[in-house]
């Protein structure tokens, strides 16, 4: 029998592999796509950090292939070890060379593992998106009586608000940077995580660095550099990722600034046959187009879904020419989401900036069970008005204001349209007409401007 051959093959299975599968299909319906993964069962990453308290059972958080086979697309478990650019073929682990018309590049990222002495010992984890991994460290934490994160990212925030709702688990964060999620929210919004973890008891230490991981083997205590260790059972990796692409360099293909895989505005490489989107490729700010070290599943499916529509044609033109950085995060009841560049990075770069506050209560009249304080931040260019970015913090709604937000930085909206924006709102949902916050901090802004 004759081997099936492919016209598009994608390489992973992650965020970025699956939506760009999808898409492929839905633009071109004749084509054969096959997605080949090197891990067999993975993990809904965004749902990584509750997979240990929150969810029932680690399989609650499978990435499955559901959307693959709906669609009609090959799934094939392997690891391809080299792409064959000139014959057009990738070759695998398992020795199969399979051709391809258009080849996608979807190989993710890998945890950064620290220059720490003592790293490789056990009971340390990096978060690696592989079930069965992951199901090894609940394995370790359901025996551990301490943990302590590295690193105060969103990931880091993240796993210690579920760690710290394991009973009997002592649980220390440390952080290099004077305060929490700095890379992406002003102090006063990474203060807010803070309290909310300290009421935890998840012990905090900022502006220190993991030296040194002693013990026999097996991790026992962390040294910081104030001079200090820390006895812990199990170590957590949390501080950050590098983008994958062994596969892509081995193969002459040229690495951005950033170290991502070079892409065009259409998700291309120099090779028109081969497409590299999600974390494996380079981002450039919407601001300043400087290579952006940001990996997130949300920016890696908006990549995909242009990758996966404009294969064999230009057919959707991509408005988007950078990225905004946007996110939400949660802990403990409290949401807070990035979008675009924050007080301090906007000032860093150069730009000259008006910063517009307000806090409202998000139902109205305030007396409303389940009432929270919605806290907003948003920066904008002095002379021009316009939008550069805005941080939330509050309750559920604060997680889709950001997208607002996120709308508005990416078609350059004025502080007066802002301003004057046209809203629904109603008791149950909303702030009030009258003091609705994006509204409120639109008009401090421009009376600054
Ligand atoms: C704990 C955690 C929480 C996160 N939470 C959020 C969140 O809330 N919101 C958000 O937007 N982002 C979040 N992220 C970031 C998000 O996970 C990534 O941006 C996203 O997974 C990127 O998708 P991707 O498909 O590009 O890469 P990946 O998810 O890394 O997938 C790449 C896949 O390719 C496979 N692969 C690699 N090389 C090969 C090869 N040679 N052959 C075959 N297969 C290969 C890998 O095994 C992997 O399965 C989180 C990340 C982590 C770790």
């Amino acid at each position: 029998m004759e081997k099936e051959k492919f016209n598009v093959i994608v390489v992973g299975g992650g965020p970025a592999g699956i939506i760009s599968a999808v898409t492929a299909r839905k633009y071109y319906p004749d084509k054969r796509i096959l997605l080949i993964k090197s891990v067999g069962k993975g993990a809904v990453p965004c749902g990584i950090p509750y997979m240990f308290k929150t969810l029932q059972k680690p399989e609650d958080n499978i990435l499955g292939n559901a959307p693959l086979e709906k669609n009609g697309i090959s799934v094939m478990v392997d690891e391809v070890l080299s792409v064959d650019r000139k014959g057009k073929a990738v070759k695998t682990r398992s020795g199969q060379i399979l051709p391809y018309e258009k080849l996608i590049l979807a190989i993710g990222s890998n945890p950064i593992i620290p220059p720490i002495k003592g790293v490789d010992k056990k009971g340390v984890f990096p978060i690696y998106k592989d079930l069965e991994y992951l199901k090894g460290l609940k394995g370790e934490l359901s025996r551990a009586k301490s943990i302590l994160i590295v690193g105060g990212g969103f990931i880091g925030i993240e796993f210690a608000d579920e760690f710290s709702d394991i009973k009997g688990l002592k649980v220390c964060l440390v952080e290099l940077l004077p305060h929490l999620l700095m890379n992406s929210f002003d102090p006063e919004f990474g203060e807010l995580v803070g309290e909310k973890l300290r009421a935890k008891g998840v012990g905090i230490m900022t502006g220190k660095k993991v030296e040194e991981l002693l013990g026999e083997g097996k991790v026992a205590e962390a040294c910081l550099s104030n001079k200090t260790c820390v006895p812990t059972d199990l170590v957590v990796l949390g501080i950050g990722a590098a983008p994958n692409t062994k596969l892509a360099e081995e193969t002459g293909l040229d690495l951005g600034r950033g170290k991502g895989i070079w892409v065009d505005e259409y998700m291309r490489t120099p090779d028109p046959d081969v497409f590299a989107v999600g974390d494996c490729a380079g981002k450039r700010d919407f601001f300043t187009r400087k290579d952006l070290p940001v990996m997130l599943a949300s920016t890696a499916t908006a990549e995909a879904r242009v990758a996966g529509a404009n294969l064999y044609q230009l057919k959707v033109v991509r408005e988007n020419k950078g990225t905004i950085a946007i996110y939400s995060t949660y802990v403990s009841g409290l949401v807070l989401g990035s979008a675009g560049l924050t007080e301090s990075s906007a000032r860093k770069e150069g730009f000259e900036v008006v910063v517009g506050t307000a806090e409202a209560p998000n139902k109205h009249p305030a007396t409303l069970p389940g009432t929270e304080k919605t806290k907003i931040k948003l920066i904008f260019s002095k002379q021009s008005g316009i939008i550069m970015g805005g941080q939330v913090a509050g309750g559920i709604c604060a997680g889709e204001i950001i997208n607002i937000i996120g709308m508005a930085i990416q078609q350059r909206v004025s502080s007066t349209e802002l301003e004057t924006l046209q809203l629904a709102t109603h008791p149950h949902l909303t702030s009030a007409p009258t003091m609705y916050p994006l509204v409120l901090a639109a008009q401090d802004a421009v009376g600054k401007i």
